[in-house]
């Protein structure tokens, strides 16, 4: 049986800006205490430490707009986590059947791979909803 609603979160990357060095500026989340989770652009070459210090809002209003996404990307989160945990169920009950070794051995192995993206995009939401308790 297939898991339902196929809204899959886009990640927008319209309006290709620049840097000062000509490359396609790269969208990096804040992470200070004054703009958690906001988004800016910055050079791409940023982690290589000879950028060019370009830097620019993602989205220039100051307050809640920005927030609003962080919420809007929490609830997208939250109905990931909900696919990924259905397919869990349904490996679970995988299990429950009669399977062989090495059937149970593979489904083991897809039941730790989904724990582990679960575990990982918790910690993802777990920073936005404290964003919206603190902000919102
Ligand atoms: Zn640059």
């Amino acid at each position: 049986m297939e898991v339902g609603s196929g809204s899959s979160s886009k990640r927008q990357n319209s309006g290709q800006r620049r840097c000062h060095c000509d490359l396609p500026a790269m969208i990096t989340q804040a992470g200070t205490d004054k703009n958690p989770g906001r988004r800016f652009y910055g050079c791409p070459r940023y982690k290589l430490g000879n950028e060019c210090k370009y830097f620019c809002w993602f989205d220039e209003e100051e307050g809640t707009k920005w927030q609003k996404r962080a919420l809007i990307e929490a609830r997208d989160e939250i109905r990931e986590k909900n696919r990924v945990i259905e397919q869990l169920k349904k490996t679970i009950s995988q299990l429950r059947q009669r399977v062989t070794v090495n059937e149970k051995t593979k489904l083991f192995g897809s039941l730790k791979n989904s724990m582990f993206k679960l575990w990982y995009s918790m910690c993802d939401l777990v920073f936005l909803l404290s964003l919206m308790y603190e902000y919102g």
